[in-house]
């Protein structure tokens, strides 16, 4: 579903949304459904490089936008609002001539608890108040340290949550093939119960009346 006329104008009139978040162009037409903030285009393309689970980019006319994208929009307050988490959280110098890339702003604990607060704030769960585990730590190159169960286990929520995203793409496919398998598995066992039946049928009544019994068995 497109984003409606009237929900555009609500999300644009939130402060310094009118601006690019990161090189303060005028009218951005991309939005982060995860971080709740709005680009242009070409800053979008950077966003897009950080993974759809630090920076879901769309396109703010032409992409679909679920509820809760869009409610996701309004949790998150606005560019201004994204701007002064980080910058308070995270110690991230968040202005539009700042030395920090867009790398270094979102892809950062700041980034993902501003995340969390918006998700919280849509759920109506408490909002996190503390920096998860340093998301630089948790390559594979230490994997045995106590800090790195913790980064572990974010990569884990965050590919079930794109397995949860692949299982929503496909809708219910999967169910049909179950059905359908145990149609065939029930169809099976008929089959074989009633072929049982004409076989004892047939050997009880020694060929009285064997084609009515066979005839039942083929019928199915
Ligand atoms: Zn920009």
């Amino acid at each position: 579903m497109n984003m409606k006329a009237q929900d555009q104008l609500e999300l644009r009139a939130l402060p310094g949304n009118d601006r690019c978040i990161d090189c303060g162009r005028r009218s951005p037409q991309w939005a982060s459904a995860t971080l709740s903030v709005f680009m242009c285009l070409e800053c979008s393309g950077q966003h897009r490089s950080l993974g759809t689970h630090v920076s879901f980019v769309r396109s703010v006319k032409m992409d679909s936008w679920s509820p809760k994208q869009i409610a996701s929009m309004r949790a998150g307050g606005g560019n201004d609002a994204c701007r002064a988490f980080l910058a308070d959280k995270g110690g991230i110098d968040t202005s539009v001539l700042g030395s920090a890339s867009i790398p270094e702003k979102y892809d950062t604990p700041a980034g993902q608890l501003f995340q969390q607060v918006i998700k919280a704030r849509v759920e109506g769960t408490p909002e996190p108040t503390e920096l998860p585990e340093s998301s630089a730590g948790s390559d594979d190159s230490d994997g045995e340290s106590a800090d790195d169960d913790g980064g572990g286990g974010k990569k884990k929520l965050a590919s079930i949550r794109g397995e949860a995203k692949v299982m929503e793409g496909f809708g219910s496919s999967p169910h049909p093939k179950h059905k359908k398998r145990r149609w065939r598995r029930i169809l099976g066992s008929g089959v074989a119960v009633i072929g049982a039946i004409a076989t004892v049928g047939l050997s009880r009544r020694k060929g009285k009346k064997p084609v009515s019994r066979v005839s039942l068995s083929t019928r199915v």
